[in-house]
């Protein structure tokens, strides 16, 4: 609450006023929005505090579930906002905050934002959005031509053509990996004789035409958990999805994902969909795609890669060969608010065949006729921004050889500091880099040699003292607010596959500096001996 709190009253004049007249560049929100286009990265710097509140505090200031009676001066409320909200988020874009997917966003971002959202448009159908929606389907075709690579021709047939589409734009990697299994599902289940298609009479009727027991998605244990969100969602069951092993580099092992496939077989459960995972959130692996189509192939099951976060690698000429096979794939979810350094709002998910998404065609008469260009008849979504336009400006302004400059240095600075974590004896690299993402955590060099030497149970008694030290480093460097690394829980497989916490570190923005990455370390050092308990007590043991 500002002490100096002015009284107003909606009023016709006021509201009228908030859709008319502009801020006044000397105002406070005027002062500010000038701050914010000029230098964001000093305004955030100097807004967000580098202090961590205690959540229970926070809540205190979003007690309130009172609609306000009386309206506040936009002044008023911008301070507030900034003192309560602003003050207490997180600096996703410095570049000392390494443990995120979404990172620093190019400045030009931040006008085409605005006018993005100053048009206003609604990409659900054309009345609403006339020139982007033809926008959004050739970003969809440039991401279709970036996985797929098919000629000239077949952008120019299919691209824009009312019937099909090469793509589903939509909000993020979740949406998009519904939207592929949906289509699979809906494909696999179609109409077929009396039968009108699981679309109309639910799954049980159409399990019960194809006579299967059941259906299942196979994803390694390293999948996402939207895959299961998607299953629940498309009556399938949370259940349906199943993991399987990865090896020691986090990649799905084929013939267990083969060996699955048969046994399902034998159970006449039909596989819906394999899907590989093109750098997985936790590791950034990417799975023997080639391998797996090929299986896929076989059980007759649709593939979908999840390249949610690594499918802006295939904008890098050196590294796209690391994503052999996903030219394969029946569809591929990208998110471009991940490594594409679009706001986040921008996923979508292509098809190799632009016949596919018919199977999730939806018409209503006053919206979405049939025949017609409108985009909302083959998404998810109904009302939806013109954030392609986003995707659109950030293709043409960076360029494919500019996204292969970041991409290559983000990947070659997670070597760097893979070889930091090597190089200092009391780290432990747990997950090397194959992109930019590597997992590692602070482990003595004495502790380490008594690891190597002693049995399984006391194995367990020192890692169980490692998770509680690494919680209580990430949670202090957090705490600090200097840095941030993310942390996580993974199987290793050097420990029989024991779920061990591990600091998860994405290079992802590239003002992260060498410095940056040695002083990370070298606070990591430091924060470890203020532990009192568990430092002291792994330095017992061994
Ligand atoms: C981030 C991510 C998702 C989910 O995407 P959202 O944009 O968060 O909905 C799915 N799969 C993978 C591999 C991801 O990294």
């Amino acid at each position: 609450m500002t002490a100096n709190k002015r009284a107003a009253k909606a009023s016709e004049e006021t509201l009228h006023r908030i859709f008319t007249i502009p801020v006044a560049p000397n105002s406070t929100l005027g002062r500010i929005e000038n701050e914010i286009s000029q230098n964001l990265a000093g305004f955030l710097g100097a807004h967000i505090a580098a202090s961590d509140q205690a959540l229970t505090e926070i809540e205190k200031d979003f007690a309130d579930s009172q609609i306000p009676e009386d309206p506040a001066f936009v002044s008023d409320h911008m301070h507030h906002l900034l003192d309560k909200l602003v003050a207490q988020s997180v600096h996703t874009s410095s570049p000392n905050f390494i443990g995120h997917m979404t990172s620093a966003l190019p400045y030009f971002i931040l006008p085409l934002s605005k006018l993005m959202i100053g048009l206003n448009q609604n990409l659900v159908k054309i009345e609403t959005s006339k020139a982007f929606t033809p926008m959004e389907r050739q970003v969809l075709g440039m991401m279709h031509r970036l996985v797929y690579q098919n000629d000239d021709a077949f952008y120019q047939q299919w691209m824009h053509s009312a019937a099909h589409s090469l793509g589903a734009f939509c909000s993020g990697g979740t949406i998009a990996n519904l939207t592929a299994l949906w289509v699979a599902r809906n494909n696999l289940l179609k109409p077929e004789g009396d039968f009108r298609g699981v679309a109309r009479e639910g799954l049980f009727k159409a399990l019960k035409h194809y006579q299967y027991q059941g259906l299942a998605i196979l994803v390694s244990s390293r999948g996402h958990y939207s895959l299961k969100k998607s299953a629940d969602v498309l009556g399938l069951g949370q259940d349906s999805v199943i993991a399987i092993p990865t090896d020691e580099n986090n990649k799905i092992d084929c013939q267990l994902l083969a060996a699955k496939c048969q046994q399902l077989a034998n159970e006449n459960i039909q596989v819906l969909s394999i899907v590989g995972v093109a750098g997985t959130t936790e590791t950034g692996n990417i799975d023997p795609l080639q391998e797996m189509a090929a299986i896929a192939k076989r059980y007759n099951a649709h593939f979908h890669v999840d390249a949610a976060w690594g499918g802006a690698t295939l904008l890098s000429k050196k590294y796209r060969p690391m994503l052999k096979g996903i030219e394969l794939a029946d569809s591929v979810t990208i998110d471009a608010h991940k490594q594409m350094y679009v706001p986040m709002g921008a996923g979508l998910v292509v098809f190799k065949n632009p016949a596919s998404v018919a199977a999730i065609e939806h018409h209503a008469e006053y919206i979405l006729r049939k025949g017609s260009k409108d985009l909302g008849s083959h998404t998810l979504e109904g009302s939806r921004p013109g954030m392609a336009m986003l995707v659109y400006a950030a293709l043409h302004v960076i360029s494919r050889p500019g996204y292969e400059m970041l991409i290559n240095s983000s990947i070659e600075k997670a070597h760097y500091f893979a070889s930091l974590i090597k190089q200092h004896a009391d780290f432990e690299l747990v997950t090397e880099p194959e992109l930019c993402l590597l997992t590692y955590r602070y482990n003595p060099e004495r502790v380490q040699q008594r690891l190597a030497s002693v049995e399984q149970s006391q194995q367990e008694e020192i890692n169980v003292l490692l998770d509680k030290l690494t919680k209580f480093i990430q949670k202090r460097q957090r705490e600090n607010g200097k840095s941030f690394v993310s942390r996580t829980r993974i199987e290793v497989t050097r420990y029989q596959g024991r779920k061990t916490l591990v600091f998860r570190v994405v290079l992802a923005n590239p003002l992260t500096t060498q410095k940056i990455l040695q002083d990370v370390l070298a606070e990591q050092v430091q924060l470890a001996q203020e532990s009192e308990t568990f430092l002291p007590q792994l330095l017992a043991l061994s």
